[in-house]
């Protein structure tokens, strides 16, 4: 027994060895170590056979698959532009460094500086989102999950418990959020009306009563009903609404300001601005999808509703903090200053959503002739098709650019990983034998990184 544990390496010993590797802090590498082996240690005396270098060898794959874990930028070779596993929509510039500027001193977060006492936390920027989407009143939160959550809270907080869903809206949205959940979770009682396929005004009539709290209605943001489809004008159900005195809400998920079918040629994604005009009460919608902001969620609508809202003790648990308001508020003004000419926009998703082919295909090849002399595979550029994701717009194609590698010298496996663990990380994707590199989603200052990454490991 004990001759099967000579295998073992010293922790000390091995630990000196692997710092180099990574820049992990030397007491969490020790800690890493000393784990494994006493998971090593287990096994061995559990009867499995293996050498020091076997142990050693598995040691540092999985430090380096620890460290690999570490939140880092990566640069997204995808053709995804609101990619949830990529962190969603990057800042801008502006709104990052207002970020920075905040973080990094004090602010007048809650202090009125010509009154000099206590002041009202996110008032400038509740003001600026009610007046870009058009609102009485707006507010922020967390996440839009956290939005319809606090929502649903304030509306069936007392003895009316029934919310009322079309059984087409029924939406998940994945990590868990499932619309049905949110409601029970909220102390909601779910009344679904209609059909799959097909709701009437008449079936959202039918199911009000006595303990009808509100109409829920949501975005249907990542997939698409088609056929022997129908359902009511969002008009007539808020004159329902109305006519019974219930508030009629809408999730609309991705939330873009302005109309992004007119930057790509993809399909319209309803605007906070339309629903509430179509008599909506109170939308919510995310602050990191197609808004291109930090990850908020935001409410507009109706002043006494949002005024309701903010003073749930629930409200408090999801406020936003000083950073996020800071890059929300920088986000805001930008696209209040940017209105009228939205193709000077400074959010990232939207200039790669409204970036030409030509663009594109010209940065395609710079990369492309520098990289002429590889000789572990052949690289062309090649017509590609990116999409929005991030639960948008679930049928846009939108026709973009890629750089194609076919290896020959490596695996495609091993290409497409090495690119991934290699610094800056480059995730692509693989389409039959060849690894593909869509330049819509990667700025143009990373073409370089990609030319060099890609020399390094084909050469
Ligand atoms: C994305 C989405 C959400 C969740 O938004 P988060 O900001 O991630 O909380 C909720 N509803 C719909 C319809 C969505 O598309």
């Amino acid at each position: 027994m004990s001759q099967a544990l000579r295998a073992l390496p010293s922790v000390e010993k091995f630990t000196q060895s692997l710092l180099p590797l990574t820049n992990l802090p030397k007491p969490l590498v020790v800690a890493f170590v000393r784990h494994e082996v006493a998971d090593w240690r287990k096994q061995l005396l559990g009867g499995k056979e293996a050498s020091r270098e076997e142990i050693e060898e598995s040691i540092t794959t999985a430090l380096q698959a620890f460290a690999a874990s570490r939140l880092q930028p990566v640069i997204n070779g995808t053709g995804v532009l609101i990619h949830t596993n990529l962190g969603r929509s990057p800042l801008g510039k502006t709104a990052a460094s207002a970020l920075e500027e905040i973080a990094t001193g004090y602010s007048n977060l809650e202090f009125n500086l010509p009154e000099g006492n206590r002041g009202k936390r996110a008032g400038y920027l509740e003001t600026a989102l009610a007046c870009l989407v058009d609102a009485e009143a707006a507010t922020a939160v967390n996440n839009c999950a956290a939005a319809l959550v606090l929502m649903l809270r304030h509306f069936t907080s007392g003895e009316k418990k029934e919310v009322i869903v079309s059984r087409s809206e029924l939406v998940e949205i994945g990590g868990g959020f499932r619309v049905p959940e949110i409601l029970e979770t909220s102390g909601a009682k779910l009344v679904e009306v209609g059909a799959t396929n097909k709701t009437h005004l008449r079936d959202y009539e039918k199911a009000i009563g006595p303990n009808t709290a509100l109409i829920l209605k949501v975005h249907r943001s990542n997939f698409y009903i088609e056929g022997f489809t129908a359902e009511p004008p969002v008009p007539e159900i808020a004159e329902l609404a109305k006519k019974h005195g219930i508030p009629l809400i809408e999730d609309l998920g991705s939330g873009a300001v302005m109309h992004t079918d007119d930057l790509a040629p993809i399909d319209h994604e309803p605007t906070p601005q339309e629903a509430l005009r179509n008599g909506i009460d109170l939308v919510c919608f995310s602050g990191d999808k197609l808004l291109g902001g930090p990850q908020s969620g935001i409410i507009a609508g109706r002043k006494d509703f949002i005024a309701g809202i903010k003073k749930e003790p629930f409200f408090r648990a999801v406020r936003c903090d000083k950073l996020i308001l800071a890059a929300l508020q920088e986000s805001i003004d930008e696209y209040l200053r940017t209105q009228s000419t939205p193709k000077e926009t400074d959010v990232p998703v939207l200039k790669a959503l409204a970036a030409p082919l030509d663009e594109l295909t010209t940065r395609a090849g710079a990369i492309a002739s520098k990289l002429s002399t590889i000789t572990k595979g052949t690289l062309s550029v090649t017509e590609a098709t990116a999409t929005t994701g991030g639960g948008t717009m679930p049928r846009s194609e939108i026709p973009s650019i890629a750089l194609k590698i076919e290896p020959t010298g490596i695996s495609l496996n091993k290409l497409s990983r090495e690119l991934r663990i290699g610094s800056p990380a480059i995730v692509g994707y693989t389409q039959e034998d060849s690894f593909l590199l869509d330049l819509r989603t990667i700025f143009s200052w990373q073409d370089e990184m990609i030319a060099e990454r890609l020399l390094q490991i084909l050469a």
